[in-house]
This record gives structure tokens, sequence and C-alpha cells, in this order.
């Protein structure tokens, strides 16, 4: 039995005359991870996305779990592909539907009729296939208002698609539709989160990543290789670009105020960061930061370092607890791999009291007594690069 992907789309029917770019965007994505799994045809027809396996070798288990990460979709389902004629409809619908029922009593038949050729109209095809599913599986019976199981028949252009339930997608916005940011990578848990965030709403991500070799190992590095091929799960392809602090951090903690290293180090970090959002066309950075976290996380702490850039700074996460981080890191599937204990460069020379209340001028007063010029320089140059892709045809 032919099976097919249907799949609906979220926020962007709602555009407008930018829809069109939109939609190309999506076609596009999921064309390109489908491809990975056989040779599918991808098509928009009647505000829905199809996803058709054109031999029989096509993995259908793998292109639907692909296609569920997609953002822009808003909901999933698989169906089966009958001809337009009610026998046909019907025997389908009596083989196909079987495991979705099984189990289950209450249920719900609904039909839509796109293709307004068709015989029968949709209430008089609805009432056929719920008659269908009471005769062939003898423990159902209909509840319309609380069923456990809702079945469609859907009548489209071509052929009759019959299916169980939707599942929800990934939501949000195609990938690159809103331009690129610069995620600064760290190996907590919060960072992935904010990339998954911002991805969701359309950002195409880059990262990166600041490492303190030999402070911090080879192992930290590997930790956030991973945690970016994590996120290419909904991101597709990251480049990761990793510099070195490990100079900067020495300076200042040779020559300022213990209490204000941490602030310091941020600086150097947003202004680095601006240097690579440059360089690769990013429009934003992002940070897994949530108000009052930790000493660096505080209004006036992200106000000292917000200071010292100019482009956006994006914090999804700025308004969550901990604990809403850790459950949605979980469900994005970070989270195994953030807990894994390699140190960060921010935990090495932390200072026993850092300052939560900084005032701007004194910060900027520390600053002077490092070359910050010539450390950011030589800090850039030594940046390296890392590109993560798990779909094949990004440029
Ligand atoms: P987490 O590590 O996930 O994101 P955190 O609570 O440990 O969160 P901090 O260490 O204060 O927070 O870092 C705040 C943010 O600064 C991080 O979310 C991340 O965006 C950025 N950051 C911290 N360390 C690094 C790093 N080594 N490389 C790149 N970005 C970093
Ligand atoms: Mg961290």
């Amino acid at each position: 039995m032919k099976e097919i992907i249907l799949c609906k789309f979220g926020e962007i029917v709602l555009k407008g005359a930018n829809r069109s770019t939109f939609e190309a965007e999506l076609l596009r994505e999921v064309r390109r991870r489908a491809a990975a799994y056989g040779n599918f045809s991808v098509r928009s027809v009647q505000s829905t996305l199809t996803v058709e396996p054109l031999d029989a070798d096509c993995d259908m288990d793998g292109v639907y779990d692909t296609v569920r990460r997609v953002f822009g979709i808003t909901g999933v389902v698989r169906a089966a592909v009958a001809e337009k004629n009610l026998e046909s409809i019907l025997s389908v619908a009596r083989d196909y539907l079987a495991p979705a029922l099984a189990g289950k009593h209450r249920f719900r038949a609904d039909a839509k009729r796109s293709d307004k050729r068709f015989p029968l109209k949709s209430p008089e095809l609805a009432a056929e296939l719920g008659a269908e599913i009471l005769r062939s599986f003898p423990g159902m019976r209909v509840d319309l208002h609380t069923p456990e199981v809702t079945v469609w028949v859907e009548i489209r252009e071509e052929y009759a698609f019959i299916h169980a339930d939707q599942e929800k997608g990934a939501g949000g916005m195609p990938r690159a539709s809103a331009g690129r940011g610069l995620l600064l990578l760290s190996g907590g848990i919060d960072s992935p989160v904010a990339g998954y965030m911002m991805a969701k709403r359309g950002m195409e991500i880059e990262a990166l990543h600041f490492e303190s070799f030999p402070y911090t190992s080879e192992r930290a590095r590997e930790k956030v290789m991973t945690l970016a091929e994590e996120l290419c799960g909904y991101c597709s392809r990251i480049h990761v670009h990793v510099i070195s602090l490990t100079h900067i951090q020495e300076e200042l903690r040779d020559r300022c105020e213990e209490d204000y290293f941490t602030l310091l180090l941020r600086i150097f970090m947003m202004r680095l960061a601006e240097r690579c959002a440059a360089r690769f066309g990013c429009g934003a950075l992002i940070t897994g930061e949530s108000l009052g976290q930790v000493a660096s996380q505080t209004l006036e702490a992200i106000r000292v370092t917000d200071g010292v850039v100019s482009l956006p700074v994006f914090r999804p996460c700025i308004g969550m607890d901990k604990e809403e981080i850790v459950t949605l890191a979980r469900r994005i599937g970070t989270y195994e791999t953030s807990v894994l204990p390699y140190e960060d460069c921010c935990t090495v020379f932390t200072p026993r009291h850092p300052r939560t209340r900084p005032v701007a001028a004194k910060v900027l007063a520390e600053l002077e007594k490092v070359d910050h010029v010539a450390l950011l320089e030589e800090a850039f140059a030594g940046m390296e690069t890392e590109t993560k892709v798990i779909f094949d045809g990004y440029r």
C-alpha cells in the first residue's frame, strides 16, 4: 500500500505577499532533508506540503522523523493513498487504519473534499467511512465529541488520502527566513536551548565557542561539537567557530582586580562575537543568559556587556527558570550531552566574589589595564572553524 506524508504549514500562511518566499524556503529545506532517505517528490498542493516516495526502498520512518523537526510545519501525518472511488477508499481504510484504532474504542470519522467533482459530499463520505469502521472493527463506537482517535479521508486532485490524527510538527518559521544569528555556544544547558529557540523563529544559526586550552580540554571542545551536531537535527548545518581565550584570561588574571574578572572576560567575548558576526554575515548575537541566574546575568551586568556591542543580542531564555530550560533541553535532545562534566572557559580562574552590580566606568578602567586591542586581534586571528552538517545540499 502506498503511503505519503502530509504536512501542514504554520504561520507562513498568514504572510500575505511574502508567503511564496517562505514556502519556497520550506520546500527547499524538506527536499534537502528528504534526499537523505531516498527518492522523494516534495510539493506544495492546496496549502499542504506532500512528501511522496518515488520508489520502493524509500525510508518512510526516517523521512517522517526528519520532517517532524522542520521549522515552519505545524502538523504532520502519514497517510495511505487510495484511488478516488468509494470501494478503494473503504478497502484501504480497513487495512491502513487498523494500527491507529488498536486498543481504542471511541472514534470519529471526518472527510475533506478538495476536489468538488467527487460525487459524495464530505458528510456523506464521513458517514461511509464511519460505517466501514463500525463493520470492520467490532469494539469501536462513534463519539463525535470525545473521540480517542479521529480518522480522515481527504479527496485531493489525483488521489484520496486516508489517515488518523496528525501529530504536532516543530512549529515556528522556515530555516533562514529570518536572517542569520551567531549563537555563543558553551557546553552548558542553556545556550543550545537558546539556539534552538531562535532557529525555530527562522534564524540560520552560526555558532561561536570560546575555549581556554590547556585549562579546558580537547574533550570539552568535542562536547560542544556534539551539541552542534544535535542542533543540526533542527538547523541542518552549523559552522562552529572556535576562539581561544587563554592569553586574554591570563592577562586579566595577572593585571586586573579579581572581582571584575568574569565581567571583563564577557566583554571580550561579546566584542569577539561581534567581529565574528561581521565576518560571517550575522545580524544578531544569541546567548543562553537567564536573568539573575549567575553574577554575570544581573541587569547591571547585562547592561555592561550589551553596551560594548552594537548588534542586537537575543536572549530567548532570559525569562525562563532553570527547570523550564532543562525541560526544553530534554525535549530537543541536548540535555544528556550538556551535563557531561567537562569544564568551560568561564570556570577557569573564577573570582570568589564576582561583581553583581558592576559600575560601568570602573569596568572600563579595569579593561584599560590590559592591551585589549592587541589581545582581541590576536584571539580573532587564531579563530578556527569546523562545519557540522547532517543534510547535503547547502551552499
Ligand atoms: P550555559 O552554559 O548553557 O549556557 P550558564 O548558566 O553556564 O549557561 P554562563 O556561563 O554565564 O551561563 O554563560 C552565559 C552565556 O554566555 C551562555 O549561555 C553562552 O551563550 C555564553 N557563553 C558562556 N561560555 C561560553 C563559551 N565557552 N563559549 C561560547 N559562549 C559562551
Ligand atoms: Mg556556561
